[in-house]
Order: structure tokens, then sequence, then C-alpha cells
């Protein structure tokens, strides 16, 4: 196999867990590298766990964060469906094969005979439960009779006993199972569909996968796959497991401790570029101790030989720092944009706010915030007049003298012409002077009247903002209200 075909083969449960998203991701930092092709086949063939939207919302998913794949459910190439719900009849072709050649067999055993024997082989205290090949000993007319008769069955993988299974992996190294440990495997079902084994293999060799790069879940199910390479004759792939995401307390990652969920942390207002930057050092390093990555860096920087053996544990504070590191290294153009999105998914009204206004809010509070949506978050004011005033700032700093004083303050405001930001310095200072107190008894209760709160960018860059108009309006409505 010369050409480097790599896929993610997600089964459609619902959304993309972070996990999927690094497997995803390591795939097409793969392909990209090598110049290969990055594959998306969706693994629906198990109808109990069919979830109605789950594959346009991972490909929604996968679409934003920026993995765009060469083969897929909507995108059409030599190899497709790339549905696996699409392609039963490979399946069904693949399985008749192997029964031929006896590396398969149907079984007809009962729900209850099985769960009997899954009870024997617990209260013998067998490491697993195994099924015990009873259907391999029928014979051919018994098989056919109980066929012809409609007897529910599966087809099941003729696991030879008394062999050492060994593969290698570019992530774990050598990896040997024995065979007596690997039970006869279900391959097709008795509702006709494909077990996950049996699919994954047939379609990864046909669609000429040429490393199979998937999370470490998958490397107790590997074994069975290299049986069926070997029974099939066909050449495997070159296989990489992944290490486990781990909470910081050293469990597997859950739902209960955090997000899972690719479109949670989008809801969040995580930038794409952050939980994907964040997602590849899940257990991936180039050798030094860079964090900060864009995608190209990643491609380029990216190798299978680097990813840990050891589990990688999620760290949300990490995350919320790199996220804050894009941000601030985007440019006040870029920056722009991603506010008018919030603003036009926020209540407020995108038409009241000019780019030029918008620039100018970003230009101020640029290094404040490490989310987007904290622009609305941190400062509102900027959007909306305020309608409360900050309680604890109220009690310092509006005195019974302060209405007096701010009213002079106004005076000498109301008579700028188009200020500047130093002018409004220059007449803060001037009314200060001449009311014989400091410059701060007049900032922090003219803050207070224009933003409602106690922090925020510099003084004279709010007044310079908000604009003079509203200044004096804001000013007034204090005066009105705090008394
Ligand atoms: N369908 C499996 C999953 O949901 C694919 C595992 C593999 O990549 O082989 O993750």
């Amino acid at each position: 196999m010369s050409e480097t075909r790599v896929r993610f083969a997600p089964s459609p449960t619902g959304y993309l867990h972070v996990g999927g998203l690094r497997t995803a991701l390591y795939n097409f930092l793969f392909a990209r590298k090598n110049n290969g092709k990055f594959i998306l086949r969706i693994e629906d063939t198990d109808r109990n766990r069919y979830v109605e939207g789950a594959v346009e919302n991972l490909i929604e998913s996968l679409k934003w964060c920026g993995l765009d794949y060469d083969e897929g459910p909507d995108k059409a190439g030599e190899f497709g469906p790339y549905m696996q719900s699409q392609r039963l009849d490979i399946y069904k072709k693949y399985a008749d094969d192997l029964i031929a050649k006896e590396h398969a067999y149907f079984c007809f055993c009962t729900p209850e005979r099985l769960q009997t024997l899954k009870e024997e082989q617990a209260a013998q205290k067998l490491p697993q439960a195994k099924y015990d090949k009873h259907c391999l000993s029928l014979s051919k007319n018994e098989i056919e009779d109980k066929l012809a008769n409609g007897i529910p069955h599966v087809v099941r993988l003729n696991v030879i006993l008394n062999q050492k299974i060994i593969f290698d992996d570019i992530i774990r190294k050598r990896v040997e199972f024995e065979s007596n440990n690997v039970d006869d495997q279900v391959l097709i079902k008795s509702d006709g569909y494909p077990t996950y084994h049996m699919a994954n293999v047939v379609d990864d060799h046909m669609m000429q996968i040429s490393h199979v790069i998937r999370g470490e879940e998958w490397l107790s199910s590997t074994p069975k796959h290299v049986l069926l390479y070997d029974f099939f004759g066909w050449e495997k792939p070159i296989f990489a497991h992944l290490p486990l995401l781990l909470n910081p307390d050293r469990s597997k990652l859950s739902k209960r401790q955090g997000d899972v969920a690719v479109e949670d942390y989008r809801a969040k207002g995580f930038l794409k570029e952050a939980l994907v930057n964040f997602v590849a050092l899940l257990g991936w390093n180039a050798g030094n101790d860079k964090e900060f990555y864009y995608m190209n860096e990643l491609i380029e920087s990216f190798s299978l030989e680097r990813v840990n053996n050891s589990g990688a544990v999620f760290d949300f504070e990490k995350l919320n720092w790199i996220n804050a590191e894009h941000l601030r290294k985007k440019s006040n153009e870029e920056l722009l944009t991603l506010l008018k999105f919030e603003i036009e998914n926020s209540e407020l009204r995108i038409e009241n706010y000019s780019d030029s206004y918008l620039l100018q809010i970003i230009d101020a509070m640029k290094e404040r915030v490490n989310f987007v949506k904290e622009y609305l978050t941190k400062s509102p004011y900027f959007f909306e007049a305020p309608t409360e005033y900050e309680e604890a700032s109220r009690l310092k700093n509006w005195k019974p003298e302060t209405p007096e004083q701010l009213v002079v303050l106004k005076n000498k405001f109301t008579q700028l012409n188009n200020p500047s930001k130093e002018d409004y310095e220059t007449v803060l200072k001037q009314a200060a002077s001449e009311l014989n107190i400091s410059a701060g008894k007049l900032i922090h209760p003219l803050r207070l009247a224009l933003s409602g709160i106690s922090t925020g960018p510099g003084m004279y860059d709010l007044l310079f903002i908000l604009g003079k108009g509203e200044v004096i309006n804001r000013i007034n409505t204090a005066l009105n209200t705090l008394r």
C-alpha cells in the first residue's frame, strides 16, 4: 500500500465526543502531513443505538473544527458508500466466504442458552464469558434444516485455540494476545446486520486504509480483527491505538465531571482553534514544550511516534488558557467578525453598533477577556446603559457630596466640542482641582454612573468610546437614580 489513507469511523450516537475529536484530529493531521487521504466512514450498523440527526451533528462538529475529509457520506469517493448501513450486501458476501472456508459458522443458540452459559462460566470464575463453540459441531444437514426453518441465528468467528495473536502497534509496540482469551465473536447478528468487527475490517480493507488510528478502548478488539485479516488473506493495516482520556482524578473522562461533547465547548464560546490545539496535546507533544499551535503547525509537527501510551489528563484550566491565548493573538478585524456573530446571537440588535464603535470596544477590552462573549458579559455597558448600580461601589464611592461634584464635571463636559480622550482628562482634572478634591473622587462615581460597575477599561477610554451625548445622559440618569 503506497498511499496513506486513514479514516475516522464514528458510530453516530448523538454527538462528537472530545475523544472522538482527538481521534479524528490525529487521523486528519497524519493524512495531511503525509499527503494522504482522510476518510469519514459512519459505522451505523447498530440499529438499537441509532439517534436521529446524529450524523448531521457529527459532520457539523467536524467541519466546525476544520477537519475536512476527502471522502465521506456527503463527499463522493471511489470507495463509497461511506455509511455502513448502505453496504450490507458486501458484509453478507464476505461472511459467506468465511463460512465456506470454515473460518466462521452459523450459531443457533437461543438467548436463554447463552445466558445460562454465561452464568455457569461466572460461577466457575472464568475471567470472561466465552461462547463454547456448541454450534460448531452441527452437521451440514442440521444447519440446512435450521436455516430452512427460519431458526434465528448469528454468524460467529471461528477462533483457533492455543495460538498467539501478535501485531505491531506504532504506539503500544508489540502486542500479544492468547487466542484462548478471544471469544468466537458474532460477525453477523440475527437481524442480518454485521457487528462492528466484521464491518470495520471489511471496510478498512475495501477502502484501502493504510493506518488504523483509534482509541485504546479498541485495542482488545484488534486480535479479532487480525484473525479476520488473516482468514481473508488480506494485508493488515498499521495500527496505532491512542491513549485514554482521563479526568483530573485519573478516572476515565466522563460526562459527570464536565462537558464531553464538542458542541458543548462550542456553545460555551471556546474558539475552534483553541479546542483543536488543546485536543492535539492530549497524548501528543512535539518533543519540546511548545503548547500554542495553529492547525498548519500541528500538521507540520505531528507524528504518531510521538503519541504517548499513558492516559492523557483533560485539564480544563489549560483549555481556558489556550483559548485566551488564541483570542489574544487574533487581529481586531477577526475579533470584530466574532463579536458581531456573538451580538447577532444575543438579545442585542446588531444595527445599533457600528463597526468603528465595536472596534473601539475591542481595543479597550482585548486584554481583559478570555472569551468573545465576555465582551458582552464583562462590559455590557458598551451595549446598553446601566439600569442598576453595583451596591458595593455605590456605598463606597457615591457620597452625599458626589451629585454636586458630578454636576460641575458634567457642565464642563457639556462645553466640550467633539472631545478627545485628552480633553476629557484635562477637564476632569480641572474640575477636581477647582473642587479641591482628588481626581479619584470624581473617577469612581463617574465610572459607576457610566457603567454601573467598578471595573473596566481606563476612564478616558470609557468616556471617549461612549461619546459625549451618552456620557451626559448616563450622568443625568445616575443623578436621578442615586440620591
Ligand atoms: N465505530 C467505532 C467507534 O465508534 C470505530 C472504532 C475504530 O476506529 O475502529 O469508535
